[in-house]
């Protein structure tokens, strides 16, 4: 590969690398013969990823919830460094080290222009390719990765920005960070002064939970409530802050609380898992005039609750993807200037795992394997 050639690398097709591919429902394979990602357009970085993430969402394709192309490399949260760009690409140089959110973003058109860079209308997200049409991104669970719009989705890594902060703040962080300002409907760094007067109720404390316990607290709300069968992943919660709960008991949990019993439940509540199920349960929670936020992927058609739900409490609902290249512009300045902290060790179970165990991975992770709460691969090793 060499390195800055603008896309004229003469071993275009020739190389190849190793990663993981999705071929079917519950199987990846590792493969050392995935072809090497080039340079297609002017505005692509090809990444040599150092570390890559293993989220939530890779599990509704290789569950079968969500229909995925065979022969897709999975992942779309990566830490690397750029090794190759088209000509349109001047923000970066060669050897920088970057992180990418999980969506490509072009900067300019009007959702990105407002804080919505998820649905930049030339964005894709990466490692997802649809059954049938030629749209969609392989993605980072392989050495190599091709970054489109690079000069607008990357983000430099600062010095100060430990690679594994850096890997979370490309979507876990912060799209628990987005799921508790939805809900509590603050904005940092300003706006947040209702939040000290707010309960919180965090329903699925997998990594995007732990992170919106971690932004609550952090935003400084009075009582936050972390709920989820697993108790390891209770004792978790507990020791960034947070009151743990049962599913089953969360309800006695909040009754009991003074706030809460006044307000008569949660004043927010995140959903951080996207089933039915936990969608219903945080209907139970909220208060009469709060507000529910989900980020969990929602690729079942069935709703526990209808608007008619939502107007007997007069509920706000707020849904969707979070726009993480946006909020960066605001956030990763207070991640550098200490005013906010990542907890990497809450939500990061399993570091430095090969590739090659990646099979295995993803069965321990959909099976939510005891401690398994979020694994980071090394693609180089
Ligand atoms: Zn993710
Ligand atoms: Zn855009």
């Amino acid at each position: 590969m060499i390195i800055g050639s603008s896309g004229r690398n003469p071993t275009i097709g020739k190389e190849r690398m190793n990663g993981l591919v999705f071929t079917a429902p519950h199987e990846i394979d590792f493969r050392r013969d995935l072809p090497e990602p080039v340079v297609v357009a002017d505005r692509d970085a090809i990444v040599s990823v150092r570390l890559a993430g293993l989220c939530g969402s890779d599990l509704h394709p290789y569950t079968g919830r969500e229909p995925m192309r065979a022969g897709t490399i999975p992942g779309h949260e990566l830490v690397g460094t750029i090794i190759d760009a088209g000509n349109g690409m001047h923000a970066f140089s060669a050897g920088d080290l970057v992180l990418a959110p999980f969506t490509s973003s072009c900067g300019r058109c009007h959702p990105c222009r407002h804080e919505l860079s998820a649905r930049c209308r030339e964005g894709a997200l990466l490692g997802f390719r649809p059954e049938v049409g030629e749209l969609g991104l392989d993605g980072a669970q392989a050495e190599r990765v091709r970054i489109p719009l690079a000069d607008s989705t990357l983000v430099r890594v600062p010095p100060m920005v430990s690679e594994e902060t850096a890997l979370l703040l490309g979507d876990n962080f912060t799209t628990g960070w987005f799921a508790a300002e939805s809900a509590l409907g603050v904005r940092y760094p300003s706006r947040t002064e209702q939040a000290k007067e707010m309960t919180i109720a965090v329903v699925g404390c997998g990594a995007v939970g732990l992170a919106a316990v971690s932004a609550a607290l952090q935003l400084g709300v009075a009582r936050v409530f972390a709920i989820d069968p697993i108790e390891e992943r209770r004792r978790v919660a507990a020791t960034l802050g947070a009151v743990a709960a049962h599913p089953d008991e969360s309800a006695a949990v909040l009754a009991r609380d003074p706030r809460t019993q006044e307000t008569g439940g949660a004043m927010a509540v995140v959903e951080a898992v996207g089933s039915p199920a936990a969608q219903g349960l945080a209907l139970t929670l909220v208060a009469a005039g709060g507000t529910l936020a989900t980020v969990g992927v929602h690729t079942q058609s069935a709703f526990s609750f209808s608007p008619g739900d939502l107007y007997d409490q007069n509920l706000t609902y707020r849904a969707g993807r979070a726009p993480v290249r946006s909020i960066l512009d605001r956030l990763l300045p207070e991640v550098v200037a200490g005013r906010v902290a990542v907890p990497v060790e809450a939500m990061i179970s399993e570091s430095a795992v090969p590739l090659a165990e990646g099979p295995d991975a993803y069965r321990r992770f959909a099976r939510r394997a005891e401690g398994v709460r979020k694994i980071v691969f090394v693609p180089g090793s």
